[in-house]
């Protein structure tokens, strides 16, 4: 029988699927002995039946729950109508992957109108327990009754302003019971019930409240972003509760056990003194450095860091902390594995490795590969930012980076205008989860209130976004677009730039430039590569593109598009004189004068690249993207080629496709004219020779495309190679060179095994191959593929992540019956996909020699094909 109910002492982090994130490392902080409060936690299990079962809490689970009340009763030693000894919990929810903030948690259930007074009693502090009701009223109603949270802090403020207090804690018991009278005014008149003073039915509702809270719309919004399944539910803790809102010997905080943007051996958090819960995280009040506790309360600062050393230890991590005192007595609350930015991963990787933590191998595993991303993120350019006129430098750096763009004062605004193209900066008094959305398509995320750990600070971390929190000389107004400074006023739409790093504003635009890596990236990058079987080369051809890869520790280059060469007017113009012209002595004239720009290009890259293995993709083009189309194009070939515009436009009609991604392109081009593939072979080992001649073995791996017959591949190989054979022996050089087949269609992959017979090498072009194989244009697919995605038709965009069940079967069939003929083939990937790490993984199980990517996702497909062979 299924079990739905575990006290914190029965469970442990290993049943984290089943007890969620929050309650699994509950239940394993008991385990270490460490201070826990007592509770018990209901599972994601238990979650996912009651959504599927109409909604309904079951008699079993009803019944496990009152048992653990019980015994909860006991081990606490407090009761629910114990006049001595009064016991309150928190209802808690929490999935198996973290979803901060996402889901909803009601602190102080129990209270009611019968014990409030004496609860009074008991602690001799009457604010403090008519502060503890209200807020169970205000939580209450919001997450299980939905009523809105304006309308208790329009009640809140209302006395506030009458009482003219500036903080909460001012008010009091008296001013609290008039408050709590109000609040249950507003549930009649909103939600039409009261609030329910049995205590059971209190936690009944409140557990069914979380569980519900899974599939409310910022919860499914943030799933989707982060791609958490919907399937997995989550769990709910309930927990005796501590009190940090005692008084000024009580406080709350959270902390993360090292610094999370530097990575700096410190604690590093915010606290508030006399405090509950939210009140740190929601960004209301200030918090104050976790360092100036060790001022007001050295021993629970030192008390603190043993037991944050403790957990990293046992975690083998950083840790994110959350914690109560209650009259100087510290309770842990939470811990999970700490969010971090790529600076402090490397940087906590290093030192792990150093302290012994970790071994190398456990180290790389802490880095998500994605993440480095923000590494390669932009500085500003330091001259343009002496010069730039600054609106204020008082912000916290929560998140680094640097950006520009316009003000925008909603998130509803900033999806509009990045829709339209227009980079904006969302500025806030503070965020809130229904402002995720605009935050993704924000540049920089700027907020007038809260801390390091604030909402806008952990989103923006987690999105590798930029964001300045606390800007507190902002003076916002939400409602009128407009912002003031000390030094002037911006509204919406203005320019501004941001600079995560140092949590500087700027008026207008500033220059950005690539940041540089530090020590702790290259030594754990060196292990990276040190451990990787999978080489990792660059999709690249310009000279800019390829230093980048270089620098970046490319081992070579797995796509030369020699197309992208045609993007300049000379050899474009030359191009559409070979196609478009009927004359061969015309043809013969174009090809030469294309060859000239060709060996130019080819000579560039290899001087670069020397003697790393260089992969040319022979001519692929879809004929419709390099013939001129516009009335001016086609007047100025025809006055080039000296024929009429009818004649090129009579040619161009007939040479017209209606499917030109499936059409005359690639090898099959070269079926009909082999001079074009001819010339380019030439160009590449004229160049080649060049090099030669200055005692650089330069290693061209010449790459014929889309091809899907093994008559192409032959008829193609044997002609170029018979070419590059007549040359070398003319010019009378001995010179390494390759050619391989590129295998990007279904039928190649089928039959790749004959294919590889006339190839040196085979690389396999995962963009084509994934357009052919579901049969989705890939320039057109963006109109539903989101669609697929969101209704969960596909998992994932198969063109950024590789389709692990079709195309994947593909590429394994390829493989397979490639080693039977050739079993050190080198097989390589080129193509996007090659940069992405979930699909890197894959290529490395199929047992890929190297993967290719565009320059700056190399340090990601790197560490990705690390992580795989780890
Ligand atoms: P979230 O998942 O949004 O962080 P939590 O369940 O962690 O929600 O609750 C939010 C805050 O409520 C905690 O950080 C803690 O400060 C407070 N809290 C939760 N349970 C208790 C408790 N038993 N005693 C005191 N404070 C609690
Ligand atoms: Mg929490
Ligand atoms: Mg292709």
């Amino acid at each position: 029988m299924m079990q739905h109910v575990y006290d914190f002492n029965e469970g442990s982090l290993e049943m984290k699927e089943l007890l969620g994130g929050k309650g699994s490392n509950l239940a394993e902080m008991t385990r270490l002995d460490l201070p826990v409060p007592k509770g018990f936690v209901i599972t994601t299990a238990t979650c996912i039946d009651y959504l599927e079962q109409g909604e309904e809490l079951d008699a079993m689970t009803q019944s496990e729950i009152n048992a653990a009340l019980i015994r909860l009763e006991e081990s606490s030693g407090k009761g629910f109508s114990d006049t001595e000894n009064l016991l309150l919990v928190s209802v808690r929810s929490g999935a198996t992957i973290s979803m901060p903030g996402m889901m909803d948690t009601i602190l102080n259930v129990g209270l009611n109108d019968a014990n409030v007074a004496r609860f009074a009693q008991i602690t001799q502090d009457e604010r403090f327990a008519y502060d503890c009701y209200r807020r169970l009223l205000q939580m209450y109603g919001n997450v299980v009754y939905g009523i809105d949270m304006k309308h208790f802090d329009n009640i809140l403020n209302q006395v506030k302003r009458n009482k003219r207090y500036s903080q909460d804690f001012e008010l009091t018991a008296e001013d609290l019971k008039a408050i709590i009278d109000q609040y249950k005014d507003i549930y009649m008149e909103i939600a039409g019930k009261a609030f329910p003073q049995d205590v059971k039915a209190q936690i009944m509702g409140a557990v069914e409240a979380v569980f519900k809270s899974w599939n409310n719309d910022r919860a499914k919004i943030y799933r989707k972003l982060n791609n958490i399944p919907d399937s997995i539910g989550t769990a709910v803790t309930i927990q005796e509760m501590v009190f940090g809102n005692k008084n000024e010997e009580s406080g709350t905080g959270v902390l993360f056990t090292r610094n999370p943007s530097t990575g700096e051996d410190q604690l590093y958090g915010e606290f508030l003194l006399n405090a509950q819960g939210e009140d740190v995280v929601a960004g209301i009040r200030t918090p104050i450095s976790i360092n100036r506790l060790n001022e007001s309360m050295p021993e629970i600062y030192t008390e603190l860091l043993d037991m944050t050393n403790k957990l990293e230890q046992h975690y083998k991590d950083m840790q994110d902390v959350e914690f109560t005192i209650e009259d100087r007595k510290l309770h842990l609350l939470q811990t999970r594995n700490g969010k971090r930015g790529a600076k402090s991963a490397f940087k906590i990787a290093a030192d792990f490795v150093n302290e012994g933590i970790l071994t190398k191998e456990e180290a790389l595993l802490t880095i998500d590969p994605e993440s480095i991303n923000q590494l390669l993120h932009p500085t500003f350019d330091e001259k343009d930012l002496a010069q730039a006129e600054l609106v204020t430098d008082n912000g916290l750096p929560a998140s680094p980076g640097a950006a520009t763009g316009h003000i925008v004062f909603d998130a509803e605004t900033a999806k509009e205008w990045s829709e339209l193209g227009k980079p904006v900066i969302l500025v806030r008094h503070e965020t809130s989860p229904e402002d995720i959305e605009g935050m993704s398509v924000s540049e920089a995320i700027v907020t007038n209130h809260g801390g390091m750990t604030s909402h806008a600070a952990v989103v923006a971390r987690g999105m590798g976004k930029c964001c300045v929190a606390g800007c507190d000389v902002l003076e916002i107004n939400e409602e009128q677009k407009s912002l003031r400074y000390p030094g002037g006023s911006l509204i919406e739409g203005d320019i501004i730039s941001v600079d995560g790093d140092t949590g500087s504003l700027y008026v207008g635009a500033i220059q950005t430039r690539n940041s540089d890596l530090d020590e702790n990236y290259h030594t754990v990058m060196s292990w990276a590569n040190d451990i990787a079987t999978v080489k990792v080369r660059m999709n690249a051809e310009t000279p800019l593109d390829i230093q980048a890869g270089l620098d970046f520790g490319a081992t070579g280059i797995g796509l030369v598009r020699t197309e992208h060469m045609f993007f300049q007017p000379e050899p474009l113009s030359e191009l559409r004189r070979f196609i478009l012209s009927n004359s061969d002595n015309e043809r013969k004239d174009a090809l030469e004068s294309i060859l000239i720009h060709q060996q130019n290009d080819f000579r560039e890259i290899f001087e670069l690249i020397q003697d790393k293995p260089t992969v040319i993709r022979l001519l692929d083009m879809p004929l419709h993207e390099f013939l001129p189309n516009s009335k001016q194009d086609i007047e100025i070939v025809a006055s080039q080629q000296n024929v009429s515009v009818e004649d090129i436009s009579q040619r161009l009609t007939g040479l017209k496709e209606l499917n030109p991604m499936l059409g005359h392109r690639g090898c099959r081009l070269a079926m009909t004219y082999p001079g074009l593939y001819l010339m380019q072979a030439e160009a590449i080992m004229l160049a080649a020779i060049e090099l030669n001649n200055k005692d650089i073995a330069v290693k061209p791996e010449i790459m014929i495309p889309l091809v899907s017959t093994e008559r192409e591949t032959a008829y193609l190989r044997e002609m170029i190679q018979e070419r590059i054979e007549a040359l070398l022996e003319e010019h009378q050089v001995q010179l390494a060179y390759t050619i391989g087949a590129m295998i990007e269609t279904p039928r190649a992959s089928l039959i790749a095994d004959k294919i590889a017979q006339h190839s040196d090498f085979c690389s396999f072009g995962t963009n084509d191959l994934t357009q052919m194989a579901f049969g989705y244009s890939r320039d057109d697919a963006g109109k539903f593929l989101n669609q697929y995605v969101n209704e969960g038709v596909l998992a994932y965009d198969p063109f950024q992540r590789v389709d692990e069940e079709g195309v994947g079967a593909l590429l394994q069939i390829a493989i397979e019956n490639i080693k039977k003929v050739n079993s050190t083939m080198k097989l390589g990937i080129c193509g996007e996909h090659g940069g992405n790490p979930k699909s890197v993984e894959l290529f490395a199980s199929l047992g890929f020699s190297y993967v290719s990517c565009s320059p700056y996702r190399i340090p990601i497909a790197q560490m990705s094909v690390a992580q795989s062979a780890i």
